[in-house]
């Protein structure tokens, strides 16, 4: 009821991607995600699904990096 007069205090609840996060606002806790085109909007059962696969799909690419970085730091001192 505070956040009707005095706005939300957003703060990130989790990073999805370097792109998509979500945010919780601390009094009320109401939840924001950025959607593909970079806007705030509610995060609705919708968009957790999303960014559930966001960052499943993340994941593994970050993952697949790793494996690329040691491959080479491999073969660099071999
Ligand atoms: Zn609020």
């Amino acid at each position: 009821m505070f956040c009707r007069l005095l706005g939300h205090k957003y703060e990130v609840s989790r990073s999805v991607t370097y792109y998509v996060k979500e945010y919780k606002c601390r009094k009320c806790n109401k939840q924001l995600t950025t959607n593909s085109k970079g806007h705030l909007v509610e995060l609705t059962p919708k968009y957790k699904e999303i960014n559930s696969i966001l960052s499943k799909i993340h994941n593994k690419k970050k993952a697949k990096l790793r494996r690329e970085e040691l491959l080479i730091a491999y073969k660099m001192t071999s």
